[in-house]
């Protein structure tokens, strides 16, 4: 695995139109994890792909209706297999975070990089996730030095109340384990 020019390697890349530019470019040092999965709890489908390309089918399914409009997208995509998709370049600003704070600063979206793991707050996520997880974050903390300089945070430390992934089956030990400083 390694990262050039903003991408990592070996993964599919598949840009996401909702990105734009970080308005620091050099300021990245933050990494967010994520879970995800549509409709909630269904794995393996096409539609976490088609939400970021704005493209979702909003009558697929009932949940769908509140979501399609929404302008969203992550960095990276680690489905339940561990391949991994990566929406948009890391010196770019993806939108996953949403209204959110982290020391102080508000708008994460705008100096972090966004992980989403196909899963939910009510399933464990699989091996092989974590087997890829890990490695990339690693790689990422080389690449981007700020990143190191701060835990690895979820969605729900950066946006208590309002979000609560990756929720309680993700394993915060497995990054600790290999050294990655996180928050529990
Ligand atoms: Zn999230």
């Amino acid at each position: 695995m390694e990262l050039r020019d903003h991408h990592l390697y070996p993964s599919r890349f598949c840009l996401s139109p909702n990105h734009d530019k970080r308005p620091d470019s050099d300021d990245v040092s933050l990494i967010v994890l994520h879970n995800m999965s549509l409709p909630p709890r269904i794995y393996g489908g096409h539609f976490i792909e088609d939400l970021f390309l704005n493209r979702l089918d909003a009558y697929a399914h009932p949940y769908f209706l509140g979501i399609a409009q929404l302008k969203v997208s992550s960095h990276l995509v680690i489905d339940r297999s561990g391949d991994v998709t990566q929406y948009v370049p890391f010196n770019l600003r993806a939108w996953h975070a949403g209204v959110s704070c982290f020391a102080g600063r508000a708008r994460c979206n705008d100096f972090s990089i966004g992980i989403e793991l196909e899963g939910s707050d009510e399933d464990a996520f699989t091996d092989i996730q974590y087997q890829i997880l890990l490695p990339i974050l690693q790689l990422l903390q080389q690449h981007y030095p700020k990143t190191a300089q701060h835990p690895i945070m979820g969605h729900e430390h950066i946006a208590p109340g309002r979000k609560s992934d990756p929720g309680p089956f993700f394993d915060w030990n497995r990054l600790q384990q290999v050294g990655l400083r996180c928050l529990n």
